[in-house]
């Protein structure tokens, strides 16, 4: 019989976890063929997340759950999940109900029957969000379809079901800035996108704001393109090469008017300018830096507090508390 693992990433979702789990478990009896592995990853929740998902461990033996000692963010929540699970496939899933578990039949039917590694799931739409983010989500698939050579799909959510061998490589990426919507797709493996209406949370808040967003989104290009590199150099070339027709310009204007110290308004326009053009160019690869040294310094990328996980690989601290 098949294990399949569910990683869940929570944080702040006392009020929707209830709710994911009365559905897993809904779906988990439709299907007797597999065992269930129900991993939760609480991310430094600031609610009672982890007193409602030791309860459910405490009364569903297949329930495991690992608990950060701070917020470490979605990404660091999946690296940590994947890392635990011991399934034959193994599935990521948001606590919200976002990513309807009832998707799960089919994708496991799919997965078993065909030769595709991963089952991804991506949204027809974004219905119930705002039209401007709408735009900003396209515009950044957009920009980043043109400058990454990995590919990363529009709508994709990261609800994927895959194989043991995809995990495996997925967990070869050691990088500390992860970028998993890049990182699913730089390991390969054949994908099937399957597509579905989008669906709004079912309880609790978002913890996007457009912001983190922005932030998210320019992780993503920084971590998966050289692209903005390249562009600060070139913009280099063009200004010199302005610079160059200038000086020409004010050669020949002098030696026919005469009057060489005028302009010193349109000076201190073009100084501002350059100027500008420079501390951005700076800024470029002060991103790239600042990601480099994050990554020089080799810092884990969660730690663990607490967990109920019989199997603590090696990597993991042995000062972790074990309950049970
Ligand atoms: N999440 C997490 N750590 C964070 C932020 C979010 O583990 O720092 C989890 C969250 O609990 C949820 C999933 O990631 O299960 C997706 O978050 P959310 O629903 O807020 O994002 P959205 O669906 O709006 O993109
Ligand atoms: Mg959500």
């Amino acid at each position: 019989m098949d294990l399949l693992s569910i990683v869940v990433p929570c944080y702040n979702e006392k009020e929707a976890l209830p709710y994911f789990y009365k559905e897993i478990n809904k779906i988990s009896k439709q299907m007797q063929d597999v065992k269930f592995e129900l991993l939760f990853v609480n991310d430094g929740s600031k609610d009672n997340t982890i007193e409602i998902i030791k309860s459910l461990s405490e009364k569903d033996e297949r329930v495991k759950y690992i608990s950060f000692s701070r917020n470490f963010g979605k990404e660091a929540a999946m690296y940590a999940g994947l890392k635990m699970a011991s399934g034959d496939y193994i599935a990521i899933m948001d606590a919200d109900l976002q990513d309807p578990p009832k998707l799960l039949p089919g994708m496991y039917k799919m997965i078993t029957t065909t030769d595709n590694d991963i089952i991804g799931l991506r949204r027809k739409n974004r219905a119930g969000e705002g039209k401007i983010l709408d735009f900003f989500k396209k515009s950044f698939y957009h920009i980043i379809g043109k400058i990454s050579k990995t590919e990363m799909v529009s709508g994709a959510r990261d609800f994927r079901l895959m194989t043991r061998q995809v995990v495996d490589a997925i967990l070869e990426l050691q990088e500390y800035n992860r970028y998993s919507k890049g990182i699913f797709s730089w390991v390969g493996f054949q994908t099937y996108w399957l597509e579905y209406e989008n669906v709004e949370r079912v309880a609790g808040k978002t913890k996007w704001s457009f912001w983190k967003l922005f932030v998210y989104a320019m992780e993503g290009i920084v971590a998966f393109s050289t692209a903005p590199l390249v562009f600060a150099s070139l913009l280099g070339i063009v200004f010199l090469f302005l610079a160059f027709l200038l000086i020409v310009f004010i050669i020949i204007r002098t030696a026919i008017y005469g009057d060489p110290t005028s302009g010193w308004p349109s000076l201190v326009c073009i100084l501002f300018f350059v100027s500008g053009i420079q501390l951005f160019c700076l800024g470029i690869i002060g991103q790239y830096l600042s990601k480099t040294y994050l990554e020089t310094k080799k810092r884990p990328i969660y730690i663990i507090k607490e967990t109920n996980k019989d199997v603590v690989k090696k990597d993991v601290k042995k000062t972790v508390k074990k309950n049970k």
